[in-house]
C-alpha cells in the first residue's frame, strides 16, 4: 500500500479557507474548498488547490458555510470536470451563498459560469450510504449535527477508515441531536478543535434566559435586536423563540437572507435530516413550519420598501423582537436597526454568536459605545450606542468535552487537529497524547496520515 498524505491549504491552527487534499501516488480527493473571511477585507484563497485542480478524482464538501464551500466554483476554471458530492440541503444552501458571494465580491474568485458548471455536476448523497469517490476508495457522509445538512466525511480508502469531521456539534440543539459517530473504529481522525479549549453550556439553559428577557424587553415596549447568521444559529434562535407559547403576542421580525435561508430548512423538515426531537416539539404546538407561526413576520412584508419597513419598525411604540443579518455586524440590516435604535438605553442587543477579532461586532462586544456604520457602502456614520449588550454564550461548535469524546470513542491512533487556534490545539495535544498520537498539520506541505 501507499503512503496516504494530507495538504492542507488553509485551517490548520485557525478557522478559514478549509481545503484538504487527501492523496496518495494513485488517488487525490479534496474535502472542502472554502475562502477564510476577514474582517473589513477582501476573502481569502487556498490557492494551492490550483495545482491539484485538474488531477483531482473527486471533492466533497462537508456543509455550506462560506469558509468550507466559498472556493468551490473555482474548481471548475482550475479544469476540474469531476463530481462534486455534497448534501442536499447543502447543495441548496452553498447555491444560495455562493450567488451572494458574487453580488458581494463579484468575479474576483470565479464567475457565473464556474458557478453553472460546478451546479450541474453536484451529485447529492444522504446520510449513511456509501459512494464510491475513487477507484478502491468509497466514502460516506455521516451527520455532523453543526448546521441543516453538514456532514462528516468518512473514507474507506483501500481499507484504512479516515475520518474528517468538518464542523461538529456534541450539544442538542433546537434541530439536532449533536454528532454521530461511524459504526466502526476509524484509523485517521481529522477533526476541527474550535471550542477546544472551551466549555460550551447546554443550550436549554441558555435558551431559557434568552426566552425570558425577550419576552421583558417586548411587554416593557421596547426592541430586542438580535443580529444573527443568516445560516444556522437565526433558525435555532427563530425556533427557540417560535416554541414558547408566552412569545405568541411578541412579534418577531425576520430581516436580511434569514428569510431565503428558512424557506430552505422548511423543506427538510423530516427525520432524515432533523431530530425526532424538534419534529415532536413542533408537532406539540401544532406547526408545520416553525417559521409560519403568526407572530413571525418578514420584514418585507410589511412594505415594499424594505428601508421605509425597517424605520417604521423602528419608530413604531410596539415592543419586539428583530432577527436579522449580520452576525458580526460587518453589514448589511443590522447597521440600520443600530442606526435607528441604538441610541436608545431600554433596547437591548443580543449577541448569539462567536465574534471575530477586528470586527465591528467584537469591538461592541469588548465594551465600545461609540462605532462606525455603514462603511462598506461610502455613507460613514458615527453613532453613539446606549442600548444594552447582552451575550448568549451559544456555539455551532462541539464543546471540548464532545471533541475528547470523538477523540476517544472514534478509536483513532492518529489525530489531526484542524480549525481552531495555537492555543487550544496545545491544550488538546496535551490532553490526547496519552490514548493517540495527536499532529498539527503544516500548510502546503504534504503530512503523511498512514504509513510512517
Ligand atoms: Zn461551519
Ligand atoms: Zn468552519
Amino acid at each position: 500500500m501507499n503512503d496516504i498524505n494530507i495538504t492542507a491549504y488553509g485551517a490548520t491552527d485557525f478557522v478559514g479557507r478549509s481545503s484538504f487534499l487527501i492523496h496518495d501516488r494513485d488517488h487525490k480527493i479534496l474535502l472542502d474548498c472554502g475562502l477564510e473571511l476577514v474582517p473589513k477585507q477582501k476573502t481569502i484563497a487556498p490557492v494551492g488547490v490550483h495545482d491539484v485542480a485538474k488531477e483531482l478524482d473527486s471533492v466533497l464538501i462537508s456543509h455550506a458555510h462560506i469558509d468550507h464551500s466559498g472556493y468551490t466554483p473555482r474548481l471548475s476554471k482550475e479544469g476540474y470536470r469531476g463530481n462534486y458530492y455534497m448534501t442536499q440541503p447543502t447543495k441548496d444552501i452553498a447555491y444560495r451563498l455562493w450567488l451572494d458571494h458574487l453580488k458581494i465580491e463579484g468575479r474576483r474568485h470565479w464567475s457565473e459560469t464556474d458557478l453553472d458548471r460546478v451546479f450541474h455536476k453536484i451529485s447529492t448523497k444522504d446520510y449513511n450510504k456509501k459512494f464510491k469517490v475513487a477507484d478502491g476508495i468509497t466514502a460516506e457522509f455521516i451527520h455532523a449535527g453543526h448546521i441543516l445538512g453538514a456532514a462528516q466525511i468518512l473514507l474507506d480508502w483501500e481499507g484504512q477508515l479516515i475520518l474528517y469531521t468538518g464542523d461538529i456539534n456534541d450539544r442538542v440543539t433546537p434541530m439536532f441531536d449533536g454528532y454521530d459517530l461511524p459504526n466502526e473504529k476509524v484509523d485517521v481522525l481529522i477533526t476541527e478543535s474550535t471550542n477546544g479549549d472551551r466549555y460550551v453550556p447546554e443550550r436549554k439553559k441558555i435558551d431559557v434566559g434568552l426566552r425570558l428577557l425577550a419576552k421583558q424587553i417586548a411587554d416593557q415596549g421596547n426592541k430586542m435586536l438580535l443580529p444573527s447568521f443568516a445560516v444556522g444559529r437565526s433558525q435555532e434562535t427563530l425556533i427557540t423563540l417560535a416554541l414558547d407559547n408566552d412569545l405568541d403576542d411578541i412579534p418577531i421580525y425576520i430581516d436580511g437572507m434569514i428569510v431565503t435561508m428558512n424557506m430552505i430548512t422548511e423543506h427538510y423538515l423530516s427525520e432524515k435530516w432533523v431530530s425526532k426531537g424538534f419534529l415532536e416539539n413542533l408537532k406539540d404546538a401544532g406547526l408545520n413550519s416553525p417559521f409560519q407561526k403568526q407572530n413571525m413576520i418578514p420584514v418585507k412584508s410589511i412594505s415594499e420598501r424594505t428601508h421605509q419597513s425597517r424605520r417604521y419598525l423602528a419608530e413604531s411604540n410596539e415592543g419586539s423582537i428583530i432577527v436579522t443579518t449580520s452576525g458580526m455586524l460587518e453589514g448589511g440590516p443590522i447597521h440600520t436597526y443600530l442606526d435607528l435604535l441604538g441610541s436608545d438605553e431600554n433596547n437591548v442587543m443580543g449577541f448569539s454568536g462567536y465574534q471575530v477579532e477586528g470586527t465591528t461586532g467584537r469591538k461592541i462586544y469588548d465594551g465600545a459605545t461609540n462605532v462606525t456604520l455603514f462603511e462598506d457602502y461610502g455613507r460613514k456614520k458615527n453613532v453613539d450606542l446606549n442600548l444594552k449588550i447582552m451575550k448568549f454564550p451559544y456555539s455551532g461548535h462541539t464543546s471540548v468535552d464532545g471533541l475528547k469524546q470523538i477523540m476517544g470513542d472514534s478509536g483513532a491512533k492518529n489525530i489531526f487537529l484542524v480549525h481552531g487556534d495555537k492555543r487550544n490545539q496545545k491544550y488538546i495535544m496535551e490532553y490526547v497524547k496519552d490514548v493517540a498520537k495527536p499532529s498539527l498539520i503544516n500548510e502546503n506541505a504534504p503530512t503523511p496520515l498512514i504509513g510512517v
